[in-house]
């Protein structure tokens, strides 16, 4: 049937998976390595010798073999339960995910979640931290470390490092490009700074696109458009299983596209534009607007605590920015037809304050088909979204072929 789904996003692997009714994996074709087998047992949970080998295909002695490799490198456990054809109970082989930990900052303009994951992407530990991205990378690449330095996740090792920003990443370089908003980190080498500390796989992802990588993951969809809706707006798009990046890692960039809604007087974006979405729908923007009106806000938290409490001011000028979110991703709902749209940062907190003008002009501006199962909802994940994603992807990196083999060489 189809093949690379949510078993790996955009690492250029060539294995090819064969996909049955359920969407599980039945057949692997043309490859032999390890990390398919650590695929087909991840994938079903836990797996009989005999199981793998007639899912496999692959000879008994070659499953053997990669079974203790991958028993070794103690990504394996054995577990009790299933009755052989004989009688008696055979073993069971099981992923590991406590094997090793990935750790995990997501950046905002504000502030960053850290979080250690297992190997599943779920999060051990987590903490928030508040700090300016404008402080440059210096300031807040040491305040990660120190924050990754304060999680507890047990004598389990770092196998990965994972970096989200809100901005554009080049990604096969690993290192954030013509951010809009992000002083000072233009071409910063984020990998190298991880890599010089830590013995592990460093990834650095657009902070959009984690999130829309966790949402398609947890609802097993493949096309979601994640928006971030902090103190910036991006977008991340998955679709068909693959996150798009576009030619430059741009790709998303909803918050700086000319808001359809216009004030007489032009509005100045922090990006240097006149009436971009963000000067509207923007947490900044509504910040400095209820300033402006004479609310007590210094900050977006601040927006979304006035929306809580029933301030008719906020809630009214909330309501029109998801609206101006609504129209700027109308266009693109149009375009890609996604079935998921999943709101996540501070803004996402205001609820249906916010979500209903987005509904509205979503579904006044497209056709019945495009919309017949979109879901238009806040992100389960919460703040975790963030990091789970960027685990998640690090995870896929850590299980291809290449970095695998440089792991077992490491831990065989
Ligand atoms: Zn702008």
């Amino acid at each position: 049937m189809s093949t690379q789904k949510y078993l790996s996003f955009d690492l250029g692997s060539e294995i090819s998976y064969r996909w049955d009714e359920g969407d599980r994996v039945t057949a692997l074709e043309g490859s032999t390595h390890v990390s398919d087998v650590l695929a087909l047992i991840r994938d079903h949970g836990e797996l009989t010798r005999t199981e793998v080998i007639e899912l496999s295909g692959l000879s008994r002695s070659t499953i053997n073999q990669r079974l203790a490799t991958l028993s070794a490198a103690g990504l394996l456990t054995a577990v009790g339960g299933g009755e052989s054809t004989g009688g008696r109970p055979s073993t069971r082989f099981a992923f590991n995910a406590q094997r090793a930990v990935v750790l995990a900052a997501d950046i905002g303009a504000t502030g960053f979640t850290a979080a250690a994951c297992d190997l599943d992407g779920r999060p051990l530990a987590h903490l928030s931290h508040t700090i300016d991205v404008w402080s440059g990378p210096d300031a807040v690449l040491t305040a990660v470390t120190e924050a990754f330095g304060r999680l507890e996740f047990g004598d389990a090792e770092v196998w990965g490092v994972a970096i989200g920003v809100p901005g554009p990443v080049e990604y096969a370089a690993r290192r954030v490009v013509n951010p809009p908003i992000m002083t000072g980190w233009d071409r910063f080498d984020i990998a190298s700074w991880f890599t010089d500390r830590y013995d592990a796989l460093v990834t650095v992802e657009n902070d959009a696109n984690a999130r829309a990588v966790a949402e398609a993951r947890l609802h097993q969809v493949d096309n979601v458009i994640s928006l971030k809706l902090g103190t910036g707006i991006g977008a991340g798009l998955v679709f068909n299983g693959q996150i798009v990046r576009g030619d430059k890692g741009a790709a998303g960039d909803i918050g700086h596209t000319r808001a359809s809604i216009t004030d007489a007087e032009p509005r100045l974006c922090r990006c240097g534009n006149l009436d971009c979405v963000e000067a509207y729908a923007g947490g900044w923007a509504l910040q400095r607007d209820l300033e402006a009106a004479g609310l007590p806000v210094t900050s977006t938290a601040d927006v979304v605590s006035l929306v809580q409490r029933g301030d008719m001011e906020a809630v009214r000028r909330v309501r029109a920015a998801g609206r101006v979110i609504g129209d700027a991703i109308a266009t693109l709902v149009s375009v890609l037809n996604p079935r998921t749209i999943a709101l996540s940062g501070q803004l996402a907190e205001c609820d249906e304050v916010l979500m209903s003008g987005i509904r509205e002009r979503v579904h006044q501006h497209t056709v019945p088909l495009v919309t017949s199962d979109l879901t238009i909802t806040k992100s389960t994940l919460g703040e975790l979204a963030g990091v789970t994603g960027l685990a998640l992807l690090t995870i896929d990196a850590l299980f291809q072929p290449v970095s695998m083999e440089r792991m077992l060489r490491g831990h065989a």
